[in-house]
């Protein structure tokens, strides 16, 4: 299962994360010259996050601090799994759908080679068309699955084929460009040619429908009677039936072409198991040894039993810093539900986070005792919840470049239950979606400079201890009055977003607390400032962008958030703690004194957790229906219209990292890591280094 941005993307500082030294300037500021960032533990505060932006996307740059610290040994390793990650690219494209290598390469070609005026308003509209392609890895957007078009004409296309090298194409054998480009104009242009990647209304014939490249020839009602005759329903350790082939039909009978050595796609995974058998031979321990041989063997033998003999063995392998996902792993893109994605995260253990989570983890009790809970419900002892935060070296295939923030696996069941499951959060990832949101989000939003300034300067790492304190400190927090059951059945539909405050509130309590600096996680109280003056601001105003007019608050998250920042701001009207300031027609919610703040947080921490404690449904329901679901429509259509005017991109994706070695003679001296500026750079080197499949699989 993976955690998407669409999320933690209503938040946008609310996020996990992983270690941003204080004082990080998350403008980003243009970056001299990237190729020559310093690569050091902490991230380059001088790094320019975003890139791009066209359609509906924008593209991203990510660190990979503490990339330097590894042993050269195991910067090989990544490096070799990296290359494994890319191998596997392709794959992905085609099981998006038949033609996308085709179109890519195509594409490509265009780019690389059209001799024309590349500066007209024509030329930026193919390019653009070029580049959500290159986004969504194939011809369909990557969120909704529709069929994406040019905006430039069948005709223009034409004249871009004749304008370029015609050898370069991939044309058939005997074919004039020409009829290339009468073949391939349809595939792009035909609004009735593959109108959909992955159709789910039931309606229709799922397989049928659905672009994507899992089934040929055969309807949906022969897969589910092919995958029914095959399933063991009296397993108790059932595989994951079908996920690694295609179907097709065969002299009248369904078949699977499996993706395994030998078999569909046998060039790009003979490719990536050469590149892991090297990673395997420089692995950091017997268990991630283990993990990567059985990779290699499901690779080989293309038996689901022995993808689930890996799975068991990558759960057990807890103690390595360097780790990957690789393999056919979501079924997203399968209308049935039964095919694997291809995708790869090659990742590092973000040191410096760990560090703080323990800091904060073994200071646990302290925490509890010090809280403004009745003593009757504190914990008389209590453990910090473990959480971990990693730092993406390199994703590919399903994973970039549109990524998920947190990443929670093996997908089977029985694997999950018996051997346990690995959560993560993708660290510097997170960082880099909170530095490229910010900047024109607080210039709209806050108050006065001093404002601004103190949220743009602190709220990055405000952020990271907040959702430490929250995950490690606020979840375990508190106990339950005997007899009183658990909160899914006293509080019900209501359980949820009371935790999700409960949590928030044991954060925010803390982040003005002086433990936190005399601990050594914090710097000093402007950084629980700044994160008050977020969950204020984007509790009442920011988030409603996120919501359609008419709309009330539906989702726990947001719900949670606005029920604190309103009954904060209600009980402390009096005594004006935060004050409802209008200025040239624009609402703020100005904070004027952070330590009457603090003390409202802590009455309703108190007050939640009594809920919590005894069950009190009828509290509970109160305070969600009448703080956390209504929307002022005045205030909501305000946001939405000051949102709009910042024009930022819903989606995101990334620039990967990337990785070369520094050669001495024969042997590598170093791994040297760069970050990319240019995406269509990228995504044509890629297209050219990591060509492995032929068109048309
Ligand atoms: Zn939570």
């Amino acid at each position: 299962m993976k955690t998407p941005f669409f999320f933690a993307a209503t938040t946008l500082f609310f996020l996990a994360s992983s270690f941003t030294p204080p004082g990080t300037d998350p403008k980003g500021a243009q970056s001299k010259d990237p190729a020559k960032t310093p690569n050091k533990m902490a991230p380059n505060t001088d790094f320019q996050y975003q890139t791009d932006q066209f359609a509906d996307l924008r593209i991203l740059r990510y660190q990979v601090p503490g990339f330097s610290e590894l042993t050269l040994k195991q910067k090989e390793m990544v490096y070799d799994l990296c290359e494994a990650a890319l191998c596997g690219r392709d794959i992905h494209w085609d099981q998006n759908y038949k033609y996308n290598l085709t179109v890519r390469k195509t594409l490509e070609n265009i780019i690389g080679t059209y001799k024309g005026d590349k500066t007209t308003e024509d030329y930026k509209k193919f390019l653009v068309y070029a580049k959500r392609v290159f986004f969504s890895s194939g011809i369909h957007h990557h969120y909704s699955s529709d069929k994406m078009f040019p905006e430039c004409s069948i005709g223009y296309f034409s004249d871009l084929i004749k304008n370029s090298d015609p050898s370069g194409f991939p044309i058939h054998n005997g074919e004039s460009t020409t009829s290339f480009t009468t073949r391939i104009s349809p595939i792009i242009y035909d609004p009735t040619i593959a109108p959909k990647k992955v159709n789910l209304d039931s309606k229709s014939d799922l397989v049928k429908t659905s672009a994507v490249n899992f089934y040929e020839g055969v309807t949906q009602e022969e897969v589910q009677t092919f995958y029914e005759g095959m399933t063991d329903k009296n397993s108790k350790t059932p595989v994951m039936t079908g996920l690694n082939s295609k179907v097709i039909k065969e002299n009248g009978k369904l078949v699977e072409k499996k993706w395994m050595v030998g078999g569909m796609y046998s060039p790009a995974i003979e490719k990536m198991v050469y590149w892991m058998e090297k990673a395997s031979a420089l692995a950091e321990n017997p268990e991630q040894k283990d993990a990567l041989e059985k990779l290699i063997k499901f690779y080989k033998t293309g038996d689901l039993k022995d993808f689930d003999e890996y799975n068991i063995a990558w759960v057990k392998d807890i103690n390595s810093t360097i780790d990957v996902v690789n393999g056919f792993i979501e079924v997203y893109n399968d209308p049935l539900g039964y095919k694997g994605s291809f995708e790869s995260t090659v990742s590092i253990k973000d040191m410096e986070a760990s560090k703080r989570i323990k800091t904060i983890g073994d200071n646990a009790q302290w925490f509890e005792d010090n809280s403004p809970l009745k003593p009757e419900h504190k914990k008389k002892n209590v453990t910090g919840i473990t959480a971990k935060v990693i730092t993406v070296a390199v994703e590919s295939g399903d994973a970039a470049p549109a990524t998920p923030i947190g990443i929670n696996l093996p997908n089977n069941e029985w694997i999950r239950e018996k051997h346990g499951s690995k959560s993560v959060n993708l660290g510097n990832i997170v960082d880099s979606y909170d530095h490229a949101s910010g900047g024109g989000v607080i210039d709209e939003f806050y108050y006065n400079d001093e404002i601004r300034n103190r949220v743009k300067k602190c709220a990055p790492y405000a952020d990271k201890l907040h959702t430490d304190m929250h995950e490690v400190i606020g979840h375990a927090s508190g106990q339950i009055n005997p007899g009183v059951g658990q909160p899914a059945t006293t509080l019900k539909n209501y359980a949820s977003t009371l935790e999700e405050g409960r949590a928030d509130l044991v954060a925010l309590y803390y982040l003005m607390d002086q433990k936190m600096i005399d601990i050594g996680v914090m710097e000093s109280l402007d950084y629980g400032k700044a994160a008050y003056d977020e969950y204020i601001t984007k509790g009442l105003m920011v988030q409603l962008s996120r919501l359609k007019p008419g709309k009330n608050l539906e989702e726990a998250h947001m719900r949670n958030r606005q029920f604190i920042a309103a009954w904060v701001y209600e009980k402390g009207k009096k005594e004006n703690v935060i004050e409802k300031k209008i200025r040239d027609g624009k609402t703020y919610f100005v904070i004027n004194d952070y330590g009457k703040l603090r003390v409202l947080f802590g009455d309703l921490l108190r007050e939640i957790q009594r809920i919590k404690s005894e069950g009190d449904y009828q509290a509970g329901h109160d305070l969600v229906e009448n703080y956390g679901v209504k929307v002022d429509p005045v205030l909501h259509k305000e946001v939405l219209a000051r949102y709009e005017k910042l024009h930022i991109a819903p989606y995101m994706g990334f620039i990967q990292a990337e990785l070369t070695p520094v050669m001495e003679g024969t042997k590598i001296k170093d791994i040297k890591v760069e970050y990319p500026m240019d995406f269509v750079e990228q995504m044509m080197y890629y297209g050219k280094k990591y060509a492995l499949l032929p068109v048309e699989n």
